[in-house]
């Protein structure tokens, strides 16, 4: 970077907040600022979001950025944008929404999502676009819209999502850069068009959706009144980017192909790098854009962290209480009781879906099973139980990728889990895998500002942002626990086949005897 121009700010708008972050010459943290927003749910199973609240956040988030670094906009050399996935928004023709915006949590269109897989070829819909059929992307979002709100799909000029939206606002331009595309369900990802098969069968055209173009794509001539109360000179490029899932990759450093990161928030997520695009034969994983030879090929869980937070909530008053006394983190106590205990738990088995599951399974129904109960377990064992289920369900996630892509060569671990050594060490071990687990903050801005300078021809390629991200630890894993944890997951992967059909018996039970 030259000497005036030399910041460059990612752009993060997240499910919970836009977070703007500013990057000096080396990836290092100058400044960030993040505002929040809530998340919408009128009737149980929706879940929306305001976008005139996320478009005034990205505003505000920039502008606050800026202040804090103490630098002058002529310092700022480029925008980055990462935005989260599947979210959707229906516009009229003066661009004002008629919907607020939809998110990945919202499972209005469980039924349609069941139709698409059951009686419209889903499968083959999913090979040729990469996203799983599931309630979480676009495409059964719309069949929703057209089916139960058929005059507001009739007036719909454009189906745009979050990202679509704020740019739209800040440059008056319909575009949507590769990976957000990819994302939809709608996009083809050979042609890197939308997919003809699939708008005819939403009845939409190619007039309704943004034009799609490269995760390099150079927005300029920002609105006046935005470019004023961000802070930052009109003329400034913005580079489009990319997703918030493929821009974490990058953001840690897992960016040459058959390289891994996997992240283990309140949900989990892995992900590897395939230099071509490539789906699943039986459907359990994702294929996303990044760039013309990254692609992101992996699945998401929706039981990680949430279910240790589970565990504290509801049965660890007692942890709570003692680590309030001893000025310990709950967490701190509960993993440490935990350790106490061998690997497999000594019989206790747990199966964690408690959200039920999406990668491999994708199953809504399943539910956790402790399995294996015996007077002789105490709550250690409960404990390590529900942490060794959620290594189990990212192992499972693991083998249907390596499926997919072959082997990984290299894995990098990130998210609230990352905080406790054991259970790295553990995840480690039930992989039989080297862990490396990268400095982070903010991974998906630094994506996102890494893509920028990319774009702009100041880095030669995305690998180059490894020289920035410091590991902080390596895990190796411990080949006794590893046998035992191969063992442990083949007892899993036959439990859940077997009880498949007793979570759909199961579901129909709570459905009909729980209090509305
Ligand atoms: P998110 O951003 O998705 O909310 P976080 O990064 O905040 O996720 O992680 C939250 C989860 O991380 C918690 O629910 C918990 O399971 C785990 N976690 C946080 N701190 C610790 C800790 N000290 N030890 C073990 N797990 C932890």
């Amino acid at each position: 970077m030259n000497n005036s121009r030399n910041v460059v700010i990612g752009v993060d708008i997240g499910t919970t907040s836009t977070k703007a972050v500013v990057f000096g010459e080396f990836g290092q943290v100058v400044s960030s600022a993040s505002f929040d927003y809530p998340i919408i749910q009128p009737h149980p199973g929706w879940a929306e979001q305001d976008p005139d609240l996320i478009f005034s956040a990205v505003v505000r988030s920039v502008n606050a950025a800026i202040k804090k670094a103490g630098i002058r906009p002529a310092q700022v050399k480029a925008l980055g944008f990462s935005a989260a996935m599947h979210s959707l928004i229906a516009l009229d023709e003066q661009g004002i929404p008629l919907t607020r915006c939809l998110i990945w949590a919202d499972n209005r269109s469980a039924a349609q999502s069941e139709r698409l897989l059951d009686e419209m070829k889903g499968l083959e819909i999913y090979q040729r676009t990469g996203t799983p059929v599931h309630p979480m992307s676009p495409l059964p979002k719309l069949l929703w819209m057209k089916e139960e709100q058929p005059p507001l799909f009739r007036q719909a000029h454009k189906f745009v999502s979050i990202k679509e939206y704020v740019i739209y606002r800040l440059y008056e331009q319909y575009v949507v850069d590769y990976s957000t595309a990819s994302a939809t369900g709608l996009f083809h990802l050979d042609t890197l068009d939308w997919d003809d098969g699939v708008l005819h069968l939403l009845g939409v055209t190619k007039q309704h959706l943004s034009r799609p173009v490269p995760v390099t794509y150079i927005l300029q001539g920002m609105k006046k009144e935005w470019a004023e109360q961000m802070g930052v000179d009109q003329g400034i490029p913005a580079v489009i980017g990319a997703s918030d899932g493929v821009l974490a990759n990058v953001g840690v450093g897992a960016v040459s192909p058959g390289e891994a990161a996997i992240t283990i928030g309140t949900s989990g997520a892995v992900r590897t790098i395939s230099s071509v695009p490539k789906t699943d034969l039986r459907g359990r994983t994702f294929c996303y854009a990044l760039t013309d030879h990254h692609w992101i090929v992996g699945g998401p869980t929706n039981n990680g962290g949430i279910l240790l937070r589970w565990l504290r909530d509801e049965f660890g008053g007692q942890e709570r209480e003692v680590a309030k006394k001893l000025g310990m983190d709950p967490y701190d106590l509960l993993t440490q009781y935990a350790e106490t205990v061998p690997a497999g738990s000594e019989g206790l088995v747990f199966l964690p879906f408690l959200s039920g599951e999406r990668a491999p399974y994708w199953n809504a129904k399943a539910r956790g099973t402790f399995f294996g109960i015996s007077l002789h377990h105490k709550r250690e064992h409960f404990i390590r139980a529900v942490m060794e289920g959620v290594c189990l369900s990212i192992l499972s996630v693991v083998l249907a990728i390596r499926d997919v892509t072959g082997s990984l060569s290299e894995i990098r671990v990130s998210g609230g889990f990352a905080k406790s050594a054991f259970w790295r060490q553990m995840l480690s071990d039930m992989l039989g895998k080297e862990l490396l687990v990268p400095e982070t903050h903010e991974a998906s801005a630094l994506g996102a500002a890494v893509m920028a300078l990319y774009a702009l021809g100041d880095l030669s390629s995305l690998e180059e942002v490894k020289q920035w991200v410091h590991i902080q630890a390596t895990h190796v894993p411990n080949e006794k626990n590893t046998a035992v944890y191969l063992e442990l997951f083949d007892l899993y992967e036959r439990l859940y086949q077997r009880l498949k059909d007793e979570f759909d018996a199961l579901s129909a039970f709570q459905a009909k005897y729980s209090r509305k």
